[in-house]
Formats: C-alpha cells, structure tokens, sequence
C-alpha cells in the first residue's frame, strides 16, 4: 500500500473544503484500518464547508471531514477479534468513552464523552479511515456500498421513529429533508397508518412522495387542520416526528397532535426557541429530544429492516466522483436534494 491517500480537508479556518494528499493513518491495536468505498454528504458537514460560528467553534483545523461511510476492512489491530481483512463495513462515528456512568450501563450513545470522526477526530472523506474496532458495523451482502454510506442518517431516521411505538399510529412528520422522508419509509414499514410529512420545498415533498408511502403537505399552502379533517382522523396526531429545527413546524405539531401525543425531536432549532408550553402541558404530551443512533441496537434494527424489504435507495439522489466534491456539495446547498454520495474508489 502506497502511505498516502486523497482526503477532503478542511484546511484552512474559512469557507470551503480541499482535496489534498494525506499520510494514510497509522491504526493503534484495538483498531481496523477502512478503505472507504463510498461517503455521504451530511448537514453537518456543510456546517463544516460554511465555516459557520458551531463549526469555528467546534472542529479543529486541518481536519480531514465525513462521517457516513461505506468500506472494506484492510487491516486490523493486534487486539482485534471477530473482523476479517477483506470485510465490508459501516460504523459508527461517535466515539465513545468506557468509564462514564451511561457506558458502563451499556448506553453508550449517551456518553458524554463522545468525540465525532470528520468532527472533533479525523474523518471518512478519504480513501482509507481509521476506526476503533468496537465502532464497526459488518455489512451483509445484500446492503450495497451506496446505502451503507448513509447508514449513519438512516440510524438517526430508525433512531427517531422508533422512540415510540408506531403500530396503526397515525405519525406527522415535519421536514421532508433526507431523515424526515427515510423516516417516513421506516413509520410505514413498521405498521404506523398515516404518514404525513410536511415542508414548504415542493421538490422535498415530491421526493418524498417518490421514495415512502406518504401524504405531502405543503403547510405553506394546506393548513394540518385540514389534513386532519381530509384523512378522517379522529383528533389530531398520535406521535410526532419532528425533523427541521423549525420554529413554525414545532409550533403546528403541537397544534396538530392528539391528548397524550407523543413527539421525538431531532431537528435543532437554530437558537431559543419559544414554545407554548402550556399547550404542551394541557395535552399531556411527552417530548423525548433524541441525538444520534443507540449504539449497537438502532444499527441492528436498521440492518434487519432493509434485510426485511425496508427500500430507502431512492433518497440518493446524486452520485459524483470524490473529486468532483464541489459539485456534490453545490447539490446539497440547493436545498432540494437527497442523500449526495461521493464515490472514492
Ligand atoms: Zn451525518
């Protein structure tokens, strides 16, 4: 093996990503060395590109960027067991420390001590990545290198619908972004009976229309009232799904849902955000705020439901070349795309 690869580098503390060469990592003995295949382009790392005031404040330049990935084990540590030179893999990108209260009861996504790869360590926008052998995911042959790449904001699409039980439920669903329509997927193939998403970016919706069995609101056009009027439900929404840190959409789920609703948030909210409280409170309904995936069991779910006929291929709406990145980001800033996969093989 050649020691140096191509790696995306957030080189310099202002706007923007370069491709640059890079020593390949030297992996410590508890860790596998990846040969990444594929990467996703999340919101993150256009947090990253924008040079914003969370990633200034955040990520530590140079930093090699990426997070969702999809590889080929090339090498394994001295310690490592159960992994094959040769296997393909995903992984998670948190990682977590072992001696925290919530590690040690095996709740490991809520370690606060978690360290983000393309984040705070270096990441997957390279031809090969170092990962802790406990953060790898094997992939059956039946998931392709494209969706392993996006196994990571599947997980936090499965992560999230799956917070409450969704059985003959009817779920609302606000942001049609890349998690709220792979959500929507995951809410119809566990048994929820409405799925309805909500945007005001027709695109989004057609999207989501194309990729999961659901009803598209524009709620710049339809009020949920109505929706709720429309579909004969009863009282409003038995569980909320709230994915675009929007202030509005907050603000119309809690009008929309039913006494005793349920709501999992994953959209952040750009600052404080002012809620109704006692609408909150007089509805009886339960927030959870859920951050990443549970590490192993969302991993575990996610795999066996695409095993199971879970279809959310059509969320990629874009493959480029590694090198043609400026392109895939320029998709991703439109606003109107899915999932952007780069391809560094
Ligand atoms: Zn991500």
């Amino acid at each position: 093996m050649n020691n140096e690869m191509k790696a995306l580098v957030k080189a310099h503390a202002r706007e923007g990503l370069w491709l640059q060469t890079a020593p390949v990592p030297e992996i410590g003995p508890d860790d596998v060395l990846i040969r990444v295949n594929k990467t996703g382009i999340c919101g993150t790392d256009i947090h990253i590109w924008n040079w914003d005031a969370w990633a200034a404040g955040t990520v530590p330049v140079p930093m090699i960027t990426g997070h969702e990935f999809a590889g080929q084990i090339v090498e394994t540590g001295r310690n490592v067991e159960g992994l094959e030179i040769g296997q393909r893999c995903s992984g998670e990108g948190h990682l977590i420390g072992k001696t925290s209260r919530q590690s040690r009861a095996g709740k490991f996504h809520l370690d606060p001590a978690t360290r983000g790869i393309g984040v705070n360590e270096q990441g997957a926008f390279a031809q090969y990545l170092r990962l802790p052998a406990f953060n790898v995911v094997p992939l059956p042959d039946e998931i392709s290198d494209d969706i392993g790449a996006i196994l990571d904001p599947l997980g936090n699409a499965v992560h999230t619908a799956l917070s409450f039980d969704l059985i003959g439920e009817d779920v609302l669903i606000t942001g049609a972004g890349p998690i709220g329509i792979m959500a929507a997927a995951v809410a119809r193939h566990v048994g929820a009976r409405h799925v309805v998403i909500t945007d005001v970016n027709p695109d989004r919706l057609a999207l989501a229309e194309r990729v999961a069995d659901v009803v598209p609101v524009n709620v710049a056009q339809e009020d949920l009232g109505n929706v709720i009027a429309r579909l004969k439900m009863r009282q409003g929404f038995d569980v909320g799904l709230e994915m675009s840190g929007n202030q509005a959409a907050l603000d119309q789920m809690i009008e929309a849902m039913t006494m005793g609703g349920r709501i999992a948030m994953l959209g952040i909210p750009p600052g404080k955000s002012p809620v109704d409280w006692s609408r909150i409170v007089f509805k009886a309904i339960t927030i959870k705020g859920v951050y990443g995936r549970e590490i192993f069991e969302t991993w575990y779910k996610m795999i066996a439901m695409l095993e199971n006929g879970l279809d959310v291929s059509g969320v990629i709406t874009h493959r480029f070349k590694a090198d043609e990145f400026e392109a895939g980001f320029a998709a991703m800033k439109s606003g109107s795309s899915g999932k952007v996969v780069l391809d560094w093989t």
